[in-house]
């Protein structure tokens, strides 16, 4: 039988009304992007996030900076939104200019403002199991998850990548639901052997369809967060060919993305009641 789909944009659909209408209660909330240079797939990006954004009634400030913009200019672009009473959740889109560190910028963002969760502040307590900020990607993964009744307690989970954004948080998240995790990567000596124990495969790799069905476990979950741009249009990480192996499969395009976009806003209006004091924050 062939596996049961996650899609992602019915899930998302309903998140994003649930968070029209957390903002109607609060009144008014925003959230800047700083964009650095003119990459075409960050701008798509970015346009993405303000369009949900001003869908779901959050205010949002689009500020666009040259490509040749210092680290210090930038810094201080995020010092003045730190400081900006209107602003409740802030991000910096990455990749940014190699002359920019990327790290000092992450540091910069106000931990309360963190909507994308990847201040060390907020890292760190998602490591240490008491998540304020987590990273929208691998919220939406597990929203996914839980939606389709994926059991996690005591399951193999295994996690291709070990990216800050995605690889390391969704391992946390998946260990904090109680499954037994194994983070895979580039110099993992038998990627297949490990993908064939897991109850529940994440690919987070960026190397189109590389998880073919003799990879995967019959009856496993599947959760392809991947997006290459191809000649023959989107790929994710998995070959589709494993719908016919997996018990769940997140399809690309139509899975993983559109949730991202609504964690982000639903990252926002927590931002907002930190700020209003309607949350703690620690
Ligand atoms: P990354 O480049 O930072 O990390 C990729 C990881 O894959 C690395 O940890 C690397 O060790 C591992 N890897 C590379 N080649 C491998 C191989 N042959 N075998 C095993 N592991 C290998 O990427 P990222 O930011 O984590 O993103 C991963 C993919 O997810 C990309 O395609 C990206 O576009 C996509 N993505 C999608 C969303 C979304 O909303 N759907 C969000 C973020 C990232």
């Amino acid at each position: 039988m062939p596996a049961v789909l996650m899609k992602g944009p019915p899930l998302a659909k309903s998140m994003r009304e649930q968070v029209a209408a957390e903002v109607a209660e609060l009144g008014s909330v925003g959230l800047a992007t700083v964009l650095v240079g003119d990459d075409p797939a960050s701008d798509v990006y970015v346009r993405g996030k303000h369009k949900a954004a001003g869908e779901a009634g959050i205010r949002s400030i689009d500020r666009r900076l040259p490509a040749e913009t210092t680290q210090a200019e930038l810094l201080a672009v995020l010092a003045e939104l730190n400081g900006d009473d209107t602003v409740d959740g802030i991000l910096c889109q990455l990749p940014v200019p190699d002359q920019i560190d990327a790290e000092a910028v992450l540091q910069s963002i106000d931990p309360m403002k963190d909507v994308d969760g990847f201040h060390p502040f907020n890292a760190g307590r998602l490591f240490a199991g008491h998540p304020t900020f987590v990273p929208a990607t691998p919220l939406g993964i597990m929203a996914l998850l839980e939606a389709h009744e994926v059991p996690l307690s005591g399951a193999n989970a295994v996690v291709v990548g070990r990216s800050n954004i995605v690889g390391k948080p969704i391992a946390h998240l998946l260990l904090a639901a109680n499954a037994t995790v194994t983070i895979c990567h580039s110099r993992t000596r038998d990627l297949a052997e490990e993908t064939r124990s897991a109850d529940v495969l994440v690919a987070a790799i960026g190397r189109p369809e590389l998880i073919t069905p003799d990879m995967v476990k019959e009856g496993a979950a599947v959760v392809d967060v991947g997006i290459t741009r191809t000649d023959d249009g989107l790929k994710g990480d998995v070959s589709p060919a494993v719908a016919e192996r997996a018990g769940w499969l997140t399809p690309v395009p139509g899975g993983v993305g559109p949730m991202t976009i609504a964690m982000l806003l639903r990252n926002t209006v927590q931002a907002a009641r930190y700020r209003r004091n309607l949350l703690a924050f620690p």
